[in-house]
């Protein structure tokens, strides 16, 4: 985990379009209790929620693979905890019958 913490991220879930803080740019830091990470807003430091522990899998996988990444990681909760730019969606298993 610690290799997230301070990583900016940005925020894409459905609660940052309703209710967006600045520019929906956040940062990680330590968690608390069951949570893995905070995500707080990099410009007034507010709270914006917990980093989701699929996402926080996700990252460590991405940075392991590529290194810190260049530009911010979108956190989204659609269709997973974290969408990768270009966003991998899975395609439609078909039935087998073909
Ligand atoms: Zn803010």
């Amino acid at each position: 985990m610690t290799e997230l913490l301070g990583l900016l991220v940005r925020l894409e879930r459905e609660t940052d379009w309703r209710k967006p803080c600045h520019d929906n740019l956040a940062i990680i830091y330590e968690g608390a209790g069951p949570h893995i990470g905070e995500l707080r807003c990099a410009r007034c430091d507010a709270h914006r929620g917990w980093l989701p522990k699929q996402a926080a899998r996700t990252l460590r996988d991405v940075i392991a693979l590529y290194g810190p990444p260049q530009e911010p990681p979108v956190i989204s909760n659609y269709p997973t905890a974290l969408v990768i730019d270009p966003p991998v969606l899975l395609e439609n298993v078909n039935d087998g019958d073909q």
